[in-house]
């Protein structure tokens, strides 16, 4: 399901509460730099569209603020989702920075969050742009490489898990680490994130990371591949458990 418009909702999150999506990749597409097999959005294809520039973007988002500010709506926080991967729009710093400044003026108690893959967590002004918001969302499915390949498809091949967790650690713990749990197979190659290698391989990464956050979900909406399971809500708990006993702090959607 792809999701209308630049600005969309407000939605209910499970993570997050009453949510004002902002959605800054391009119209009738789906653009990621992962492909992920179980991404809410389907598989990448793209359209001949533009990504909306940073005029159309700050323009609809303080259009949406200014109507919700004066009909007295219930809002937790701006989500940077959508179709795709939000740090690959050329402009993402700058429309950030034009977020915080309206969320400033209109909600001032809002956050302002970013869900991402963290593919673009090298780039400079990526970087810059996730330290300014409130909760700097980063996915990592697995510590290792093999798994990690097969679940999110990475569509550059040079991907590494240390690459990632070495840029990651440049964020100083603080960022909110992400983590779906969930087994399958794909193409005839089986995986699995929650056996006991895997978790231990995650839980090594959570300790070197210290996030100021871990959440912790499965699959809840329909996937592009059919054969994907949730692992059992116990068994989330007890990896939760787990993350806990490292002193970091942990949510389980369930
Ligand atoms: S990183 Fe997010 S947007 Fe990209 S394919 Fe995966 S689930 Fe979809």
């Amino acid at each position: 399901m792809l999701f209308e418009g630049i600005v969309f909702g407000p939605v209910r999150s499970r993570r997050l509460g009453v949510s004002l999506g902002v959605n800054l990749l391009p119209p009738n597409s789906k653009i990621c730099s992962f492909n992920c097999l179980y991404c809410e959005c389907g598989f990448n294809f793209s359209s001949s569209e533009k990504y909306p520039t940073f005029e159309q973007v700050s323009e609809a988002l303080e259009q949406r603020l200014k109507m919700m500010k004066e009909g007295n709506e219930p809002l937790d926080v701006i989500t940077f989702a959508g179709n795709g991967e939000p740090t690959l729009h050329p402009d993402f710093e700058r429309i950030v920075d034009a977020t915080i400044t309206l969320r400033n003026y209109y909600f001032p108690k809002v956050k302002v969050s970013v869900l991402s893959n963290a593919t673009r967590i090298a780039d400079e002004a990526v970087f810059r742009a996730l330290k300014k918001v409130d909760n700097n969302i980063l996915k990592l499915d697995s510590a290792v490489d093999s798994t990690l390949k097969l679940i999110n498809q990475p569509i550059d091949n040079r991907f590494s898990v240390d690459n990632v967790v070495r840029q990651m650690s440049l964020f100083s713990g603080d960022f909110i680490l992400q983590t779906l749990f969930l087994k399958g197979s794909y193409k005839g190659a089986f995986f699995d994130n929650t056996t006991d290698d895997e978790v231990a391989a995650w839980l090594d990464v959570v300790k070197r990371l210290k996030p100021k956050q871990v959440m912790i979900y499965s699959l809840d909406r329909k996937t592009p591949v059919e054969c994907l399971q949730r692992p059992s809500v116990e068994q989330l708990h007890a990896i939760a458990r787990r993350v806990e006993e490292l002193g970091v702090s942990v949510s389980v959607t369930e």
